[in-house]
């Protein structure tokens, strides 16, 4: 999984992936990482990259010019051959990149389709993935549509830019990629996973300021481990995300358990 992120603030990206679980996919190159300064493709001589709004009203909008520079270089370090000069409507008409596959260029934006564990799951699935991250009002919308393909939201609140998203998601789409977890920090069996949020961790001691752990989890009984943990998660969620609660696929067992909380 190559991916490359067109920021103003490299340096932010590159601390954060190159720490922990994503450092050391790097390391052993499970993934991979390209950062590009926008700025770089500044076009005056005092490297700005922002102007004032048409229109009016408040802050700074980023230039189409040096965001398309920085989109057409990131696709071409994914694909040399790549001549990219439409959007993605008329890609098969403008965009040599279409005969292959054109890379998937996502802006990260409070107005995108939101992140989730699912979103997660699909973008897993490519090769390549460019983000591009806004800062001050965003970015000139004819850049936008020239190069956007995906918008994604982190969620609906308004952040300074799109470096904190993009890192999330790459931590999230990262970590499905066989290898990247160690078999102690597996992905199966956790909060998401048949629309279930995950059941109570606990590790040693087995007495920490008078709470024992459960019982169950020290019988090495695995039947009774499983059964005790579904039925945690089953709590949790309707408790606390009744939205995604009545997604969730109840069996036999899990309605039994269910209605005798309800006695
Ligand atoms: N004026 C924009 C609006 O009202 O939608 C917000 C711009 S925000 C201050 C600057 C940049 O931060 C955006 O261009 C985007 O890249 C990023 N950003 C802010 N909030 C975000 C969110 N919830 N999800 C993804 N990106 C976000």
């Amino acid at each position: 999984m190559h991916f490359v992120v067109l920021t103003l603030f490299k340096e932010m990206v590159e601390t954060i992936m190159n720490t922990s679980i994503m450092g050391r996919a790097l390391e052993k190159g499970l993934i991979s990482l390209d950062v590009i300064d926008i700025r770089d493709y500044a076009e005056n001589k005092h490297n700005r990259v922002d102007d004032y709004p048409y229109g009016g009203g408040a802050g700074m909008v980023m230039q189409a010019g040096p965001v398309y520079k920085a989109c057409e270089v990131a696709r071409k370090l994914i694909d040399p051959d790549c001549v990219s000069s439409g959007n993605n409507v008329n890609a098969s008409e403008t965009d040599n990149c279409a005969e292959h596959k054109r890379t998937r260029l996502i802006y990260l934006s409070p107005i995108g389709r939101p992140f989730t564990q699912e979103v997660a799951k699909e973008l897993s699935k490519e090769e390549n993935l460019i983000f591009l991250c806004g800062h001050y009002e965003g970015i000139d919308e004819r850049a936008l549509e020239l190069e956007a393909d995906d918008y994604i939201s982190l969620g609906d609140f308004v952040l300074t830019g799109g470096e904190l998203p993009a890192i999330c998601i790459m931590d999230a789409v990262a970590r499905l990629v066989p290898g990247v977890l160690s078999n102690d920090e597996s992905a199966s069996d956790e909060s998401f996973e048949g629309n279930t949020l995950e059941y109570p961790q606990y590790t040693r001691p087995e007495e920490f300021m008078g709470m024992r752990v459960p019982d169950v989890l020290l019988s090495g009984h695995h039947a009774n481990i499983r059964q005790w943990r579904r039925e945690q998660s089953l709590i949790r969620t309707r408790d606390r995300r009744p939205d995604l609660f009545e997604k969730v696929e109840l069996d036999k067992k899990d309605k039994k358990f269910l209605q005798g909380l309800e006695k």
